[in-house]
């Protein structure tokens, strides 16, 4: 069974948020940690965490994928705002813990100007300084469109992200399906040569869940325009090879298409139909 779910709403709480994605037959989601924009997170209510962690007890859930405030740059040459996102995620990290074992997916960073070279070296800075032994969090490396100055379109800058960081164990890449198109992996006509470029620079070991989105945008347009599942330049035939393939089959998949609930519903189905035994 497709372990799937799309991003919820944090603001009814943990528990909401399960009962929330039994009702789309999801068996995973995503959440923001805290306000996208990065404000202040909400206090744990551990009654609330509990009810969350018995629901997906009972019904089997996999892992969830966390997201951080977007606009949380590590790699910025404001040095406010890299002691921010160092914050920022210090916290998450600590409130993660409430729910043991999931992932924290964040993106990299755009570099302004500075060079890859340099945003690179900034973002293993940061997660040299909030990785700790203990943590069963595992965090992720979002795969970017290569929008701007992003770091992180490459899966070459992945690698050398999680080769300086001394705890790699803790880390991992979340492959974002309109993020790799837009920064010019052809999914749609070689995912198979995608994922064995990905295993050579990267290593498959480290690729532990997807976002699956469409593109509105051709390949290697570096705009990271999300579209709904099978209406844009992906097409329904490269989901059905993304769900099905042995490397990415067992991967919780999350959707961030523009859809309210109704049509994440439909698209939880529509995933769950194309499935091959
Ligand atoms: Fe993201
Ligand atoms: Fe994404
Ligand atoms: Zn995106």
């Amino acid at each position: 069974m497709l372990t799937i779910g799309c991003h919820l709403s944090v603001s009814k709480g943990f528990a909401s948020m399960g009962k929330t994605a039994l009702g789309i037959d999801a068996n995973t989601f995503a959440f923001f940690t805290r306000n996208p924009r990065g404000g202040k997170a909400k206090a744990i209510d551990s009654a609330d965490v509990a009810e969350l962690r018995q629901i997906m007890e009972d019904n089997a859930f996999g892992t969830l994928v966390a997201h951080a405030p977007y606009t949380l740059n590590p790699c910025s040459d404001k040095p406010h705002a890299r002691e921010f996102a160092l914050n920022c995620m210090l916290d998450d990290l600590v409130r993660m813990e409430s729910v043991p074992g999931n992932f924290y997916n964040f993106h990299p960073g755009s570099h302004v100007g500075q060079g890859a070279e340099v945003g690179i070296g900034l973002i293993v800075s940061l997660l040299n300084q909030v990785l700790s032994l203990k943590q069963s969090t595992t965090v992720l490396l979002e795969t970017m469109a290569g929008k701007g100055t992003e770091v992180g379109r490459s899966f070459e800058e992945l690698a050398a992200i999680i080769d300086g960081v001394e705890l790699s164990g803790h880390l991992g890449v979340c492959l974002d399906t309109c993020h790799v198109h837009d920064a010019g992996y052809d999914v749609v006509n070689d995912l198979d040569g995608v994922l064995e470029e990905f295993d050579r620079i990267v290593g498959l070991d480290y690729l532990k869940a997807v976002h699956l989105n469409d593109s509105k945008n051709p390949l290697g347009s570096r705009k990271d325009r999300h579209e709904r599942i099978g209406e844009g330049s992906l097409g329904l035939e490269t989901f059905e090879r993304i769900v099905n393939h042995p490397a990415l089959r067992g991967l919780p998949f999350i959707l961030e298409t523009p859809n309210e609930l109704p049509g994440y519903a439909q698209e939880i189905a529509l995933l769950r139909s194309l499935e091959r035994a």
